[in-house]
């Protein structure tokens, strides 16, 4: 982007609102729409976020929220020293750690923060929320102490954080904008606002291929600060940042497609970042960058459980390839801003699939240890590549209460899967409506139309049912539009109000809107059929652009390779032949694994069949699931090695059986990209 397109929008922007306006101009203007912020971009964003504690979750999520409140969300600090004294301004006795409490520590303590936080906010946890503000709010009167010049980082006088430390700085901005806005405390946005009005506008790099952090991860904070603070040093500072020759140089080559595997973590952070400042320059380039980079993405690295592979790098699509726990984060994070800002429900759908799939197969089902990798099959605790990767180590395919207790990022990011998802789940929209924007038992309490304070009761076991029951109590009866995402997989969806069929056709970005006054009492219905479908593709070779981080042998998983597999979603779900387990580290001896999915001749659903069952009584993510699959398979001798994970082509098998498959996210042993029989393919043209 040129920087004069830049200034001159800006200053536009900037002249049309700095004169007070007449009072006919005024009487003239539309007052702010519900939860605008007092700075508003030029482009308004398609939704506007509601404060985290606006959605509380209830039934199965409050269930697995819990869960993750009594583990390892609510007692990390517990557990190590990292979490234990992590933005203290102390020395840490920490791996990773410099003298004066810098280093990893800062980070990983930072992911846990902001997790803590907001799952205390979202499930109204008074002792959660004080537990971490007793951490935070020494950090906030730190600053707001110390002179103008100052960081989060220990507050020191004149120091500005550069590589990992403004990357670990960018990570408790976010959490300090949640604090803000989930309590309103002034003192938090002083602090914020001290800090970003003076944070260097030289950030560094946010080239992907690399694999550098990039300090440039404040931009959202300081956005995010500023739209409610309006100091205007803040967003000039931003966009001389986001405008620096190299950063703008490798944002124009996304927009072409050029992109090169790198750190999974980083690009999914990176690349949301020209999308972040769109709406502050209306330059559409920014947009098109960062659609281009997840369309790299979902063409190159993407797992079927829809968050892309990241053996800390980019590692092609395979069957026993893993995603770092952080990336299920970081994934989470950059798709809700597109969400936010463009609207359109492919974000809602993908948001959804690596939610229920990749957010649950690292944590263990009490939420007392986790997994810093995840992969699509996994047959042992060594699993597939065993001998590898060699970062972070052998543990880093084990579940353990830190995950892998040497590299402590994935046990620090796992906390906030939960509580981003549910803070999304329902916006805000521009002409004063509520959009259910993700799909799960919670309960809404925001104001729309005319400010009315409105709650929406939202009764379901989706994704695991299909009917989503909605009731709708307003304080006192107010008109609003109500809009309804209609997934994208999703062909006859039905939308009854107050008993009556009404048109289920969404709008252009997939919503279907029910504009009316609503009256305590008024329901809404939403059904979404769910049909098994069959997903196919082809395990590639490890990218050679990592050669040298995958600097381990055999040579041969770099050679080029297509060998087929095949996958069975339903709805958001991915469904996997389950490998009993003794524990999140024994599979069940004995277990059939080696089997090649098949096709029943003849049936135009493949010969797939769902059942169905009643939600137990308390969720956590079990194997006798509520809904299951039975899919028609054959056995055959199936030996994966390291080189090669998948047969070459489809195999014959022996006679067809029935297997019976259960959500992913419900397993801890798996096979769920399958060999295939040659009536189960078909080729899949790139
Ligand atoms: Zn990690």
């Amino acid at each position: 982007m040129k920087p004069s397109t830049v200034s001159f929008l800006v200053g536009a922007w900037i002249a049309g609102f700095a004169p007070a306006p007449s009072a006919a101009e005024a009487a003239r203007q539309d007052p702010p729409a519900n939860y605008a912020r007092p700075c508003e971009p030029p482009v308004g964003t398609a939704f506007l976020p509601l404060p985290p504690g606006a959605v509380e979750p209830a039934g199965w999520l409050r269930d697995w929220a819990e869960s993750a409140r009594n583990g390892i969300t609510g007692h990390l600090d517990e557990r190590h020293p990292t979490f234990a004294d992590g933005w203290k301004g102390t020395p840490i006795q920490a791996n990773g750690a410099k003298p004066d409490g810098t280093g990893w520590p800062l980070e990983q303590s930072a992911y846990w923060l902001d997790g803590a936080l907001r799952l205390g906010l979202v499930l109204h946890d008074e002792a959660l929320v004080r537990k971490i503000r007793l951490r935070l709010d020494p950090l906030v009167e730190g600053v707001n102490r110390a002179g103008f010049g100052t960081t989060f980082i220990y507050w020191k006088q004149g120091y500005k954080p550069e590589g990992f430390e403004s990357w670990a700085h960018s990570q408790m901005g976010r959490a300090l904008v949640a604090l803000y806005q989930g309590t309103g405390d002034k003192r938090v946005l002083d602090a914020l606002t001290k800090v970003y009005a003076d944070y260097p506008a030289r950030m560094g790099p946010i080239d992907i291929g690399g694999g550098w952090v990039s300090g440039l991860c404040n931009l959202d904070p300081m956005l995010e600060t500023y739209s409610y603070s309006g100091d205007r040093r803040i967003l000039e500072r931003a966009l001389q940042a986001i405008g620096q020759p190299d950063v703008d140089r490798e944002i124009r080559r996304w927009t072409e497609g050029r992109l090169a595997p790198g750190h999974t973590d980083i690009f999914y952070e990176n690349i949301r970042l020209p999308a972040v400042v769109y709406p502050w320059t209306g330059d559409p380039l920014y947009l098109r960058a960062t659609e281009g980079a997840f369309r790299w993405l979902d063409e190159n690295e993407m797992l079927p459980y829809g968050v892309a592979s990241g053996e800390e790098f980019g590692s092609g699509v395979g069957a026993f390839r893993k995603t770092e726990t952080c990336d299920v984060t970081s994934m989470l994070l950059a798709t809700s801003w597109m969400y936010r800002i463009q609207g359109g429900r492919d974000w809602g759908d993908r948001m959804e699939r690596a939610f229920f799939n990749a957010g649950a197969a690292p944590a263990a089902r009490d939420f007392q240890t986790m997994s810093y990798y995840q992969s699509p099959n996994r047959i042992r605790a060594d699993s597939l590549p065993c001998e590898q990767p060699n970062c972070p180590g052998p543990e880093g395919n084990r579940f353990h209460p830190l995950g892998c207790p040497t590299v402590l990022c994935c046990v620090g990011a796992i906390n906030r899967i939960i509580p981003n998802f549910i803070i999304h789940m329902w916006m805000a929209t521009r002409d004063n409506g509520l959009a259910a924007t993700l799909y799960g038992p919670s309960v809404v309490s925001a104001r729309a139309g005319a400010g009315v304070p409105v709650q929406v009761t939202t009764t379901t076991d989706y994704p695991f049912g299909e009917t989503i029951r909605m009731s709708v109590v307003p304080r006192e009866a107010v008109a609003f539009p109500l809009y309804l995402r209609i997934p994208g997989w999703c062909g006859k969806a039905r939308v009854f109000v107050n008993g009556a069929r009404a048109s289920a056709r969404p709008n252009d970005k997939g919503f279907v809107r029910i504009e009316r006054t609503w009256s305590a009492g008024d329901q809404v219905v939403l059904g979404l059929p769910m049909r098994p479908e069959v997903i196919r593709g082809y395990e590639t070779e490890f990218p050679s652009a990592n050669r040298d981080y995958f600097s381990f042998e055999p040579a041969g998983v770099f050679q080029h390779r297509r060998l087929p597999w095949a996958g069975v979603v339903m709805g958001p779900l991915l469904f996997a032949l389950p490998i009993p387990d003794v524990d999140p580290n024994t599979p069940a001896a004995g277990a059939r694994w080696k089997v090649a999915l098949d096709e029943a001749p003849g049936r135009s659903d493949g010969g797939i069949v769902a059942v169905r069952g009643p939600m137990p009584a308390h969720w956590d993510w079990p194997l006798d699931a509520p809904v299951a699959l039975e899919a028609p398979a054959r056995a055959f001798d199936w030996n994966p090695t390291d080189a090669q994970a998948l047969p070459d082509g489809p195999v014959e098998g022996t006679a067809s059986e029935t297997v019976r498959l259960v959500p992913y996210g419900c397993t801890k042993f798996r096979i769920s990209m399958f060999p295939v029989t040659e009536a189960a393919w078909r080729p899949v043209h790139p």
